[in-house]
């Protein structure tokens, strides 16, 4: 059944390759196992787009892969990975797995499969990925692709097409209705109608996924560098409304909508410019305006700024903690761009230069500039900190506000 294509008809070459994953490749080969480059990295190469990082798919297994390599560990404990690293450079090898049949399958009541890290052969583990374009092989010695689902074809059609029947693999796990979207956002491809169409009968399903997966998927579609489009294609698609804890918080912000799209946008310019971008930038931007609206009340209610602040960072990200299950490693990060903003607004004697001093001080700056953009701060305010980060010594001091 296998279809080996040549290098001459799809043109993917071993340069193309990360140097890691070929160490990968010849040293399990040199072994005597089967070892190639496997998933997004082969279809990246072929659609002649950077591949983000590389996966190897083997016959070995995880203790076999660990045995060739110096520099391995296996990872996972439901599925047993393999990451070997070379310098900067991690690969993650897996063995080659099949999708269990229904009745061995644990599933859950709603088809969801619970486990399913059974090995198998090549062509099982073509099957148990989820798009044809995903489940291509790539031998780097003999530069041919392996490909059992018309996954070339499909590639050059721009067409993301389920393999096997697509209610069923939705049903099995329905991530992959949002890993449909956020693929074809990313690579601009079409979702092939019979892919798409039971999308809108079994979206309700997702709402028996983990909520700490659901995230994981989130911050893949908001940190993909095409967030807007993704967040359009979901909407489009029904894929909201609470389905998407995250995704009301985007867009059912009656005063932040603006401030958030704004901060997406930013997200997706940054990443296509190779900029660094953090999930605790982002998280504190789709919450900033439930921080504010705290915020004020407590002020309202005659509490001081600053302690007023600090209640609304703590009920926010309470609150936030239980529906969308955003880790607390990122709370630091969040509050500290959250607390800096009033203190940018402190434009006399030593405060702004001490301000300058702090690490979080660009980060706080970007935020700042989004707020002022949305029109929720005094667009006067951003101009002042853009000059002033730059000034001579003399000018900033002719910037500095009186002291009152
Ligand atoms: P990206 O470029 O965003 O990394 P990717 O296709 O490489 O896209 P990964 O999440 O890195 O996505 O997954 C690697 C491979 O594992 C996929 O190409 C696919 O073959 C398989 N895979 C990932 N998630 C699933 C899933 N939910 N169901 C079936 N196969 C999956
Ligand atoms: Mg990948």
């Amino acid at each position: 059944m296998s279809h080996a294509i040549p290098f001459a008809e799809h043109g993917v070459s071993r340069d193309g390759i990360s140097y890691g994953a070929k160490r990968v490749t010849d040293g399990l080969q040199a072994a005597g196992f089967k070892a190639y480059v496997v998933g997004g990295a082969v279809r990246d190469l072929l659609l002649k787009r950077d591949p983000k990082d590389f996966d190897v798919a083997t016959d070995a297994t995880p203790e076999e892969v660990k045995r060739v390599f110096r520099r391995a560990h296996i990872i996972g404990r439901r599925f047993r990975l393999v990451h070997v690293m070379f310098g900067q450079e991690t690969v993650e090898v897996s063995t080659f797995r099949r999708a269990l049949e229904a009745e061995e399958a644990q599933t859950d009541a709603h088809g969801r499969i619970l486990r399913d890290n059974e090995f198998g052969n090549m062509e099982q583990d073509a099957a148990r990925r989820d798009f044809t374009a995903n489940g291509l092989f790539y031998d780097p010695t003999t530069q041919e692709i392996f490909d059992y689902h018309h996954g070339v074809d499909d590639v050059r059609a721009n067409v993301l097409r389920m393999i096997g029947d697509p209610a069923t693999r939705y049903r099995e796990d329905p991530v992959r209705m949002l890993r449909a979207v956020r693929l074809s956002a990313k690579l601009g491809m079409t979702i092939d109608p019979a892919t798409a169409q039971p999308i809108f009968g079994m979206k309700e399903l997702l709402s028996n996924v983990p909520e700490a997966r659901l995230l994981d998927e989130m911050l893949k579609l908001l940190l993909s560098g095409h967030a807007v489009e993704c967040i359009k294609k979901l909407r489009a698609m029904h894929l909201h409304h609470g389905l998407l804890p995250m995704l009301d918080v985007i867009l059912e912000q009656p005063m932040g909508e603006r401030f958030v799209m704004l901060a997406l946008e930013n997200t997706d310019q940054r990443i296509r410019d190779d900029k660094p971008t953090s999930p605790a930038f982002l998280f504190a931007a789709l919450l900033w305006h439930e921080v504010l609206t705290v915020w004020n009340k407590r002020m309202e209610s005659g509490e001081r700024s600053l302690p007023a602040l600090n209640e609304a960072m703590e009920i926010v990200l309470e609150r936030q903690r239980k529906k969308l299950a955003i880790p607390r490693r990122y709370d630091v990060t969040m509050k500290e761009l959250w607390l800096l903003q009033p203190r940018l607004e402190q434009r006399s004697g030593q405060r702004p230069y001490r301000l300058l001093e702090q690490p979080r001080f660009r980060g706080a700056y970007d935020f700042l500039v989004l707020r002022c953009r949305s029109g929720e701060a005094d667009a006067e305010l951003g101009e002042w900190w853009d000059e002033f980060q730059d000034a001579s010594d003399e000018r900033r001091a002719e910037m500095l506000m009186p002291d009152n």
